[in-house]
């Protein structure tokens, strides 16, 4: 199939047109089948979640992204990468790469995953790095999780 790409220009891209795009943007909707009703049968309203995330970082800067369950939001941890041009130095706010949390083991899977501090509450997140690590829809907690083919993907740079 063939996708629009659409350039997002987050701010920190004013020299480029032929940067490697590091970073990409979904368009994300819940696809999870509504509950039946136990008495009358009827499917339920659907969830309908849906929502933009973006994951990797672009020419100039990088990021984490997750979900914050207490702010009920995707968020993101950005910093700059240190390629920026000196003549961009003056426009561009070096930030450097925040400390993680820390690190949780999970038993189940043997995998070590880090936590990173929601930039709004300060309160812990986990790491998603990429569109196929989101199964479950994050406002219903159904599986059924996916990108919205019909919308176009957004290249980050
Ligand atoms: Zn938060
Ligand atoms: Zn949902």
């Amino acid at each position: 199939m063939k996708r629009k790409i659409m350039v997002l220009a987050l701010a920190l891209c004013l020299l480029t047109t032929a940067a490697v795009y590091a970073g990409r943007g979904f368009s994300m909707k819940c696809q999870a089948q509504p509950d039946k009703d136990a008495t009358t049968g009827q499917a339920e309203k659907s969830c309908g979640y849906e929502v933009e995330v973006t994951f990797g970082g672009g020419m100039f800067f990088d990021q984490v992204s997750g979900y914050c369950r207490a702010c009920k939001k995707f968020v993101h941890v950005r910093w700059t990468r240190d390629n920026i041009p000196a003549n961009m130095k003056g426009r561009i706010k070096a930030t450097s790469r925040p400390a993680p949390l820390g690190e949780v083991w999970d038993a189940q899977t043997g995998k070590v995953m880090t936590i990173h501090a929601c930039p709004t509450c300060k309160g812990p997140f986990l790491e998603i790095k990429n569109a196929d690590e989101l199964k479950y829809c994050p406002a219903c907690n159904k599986p059924g999780f996916g990108i919205d083919k019909s919308k176009p993907e957004l290249a980050i740079d």
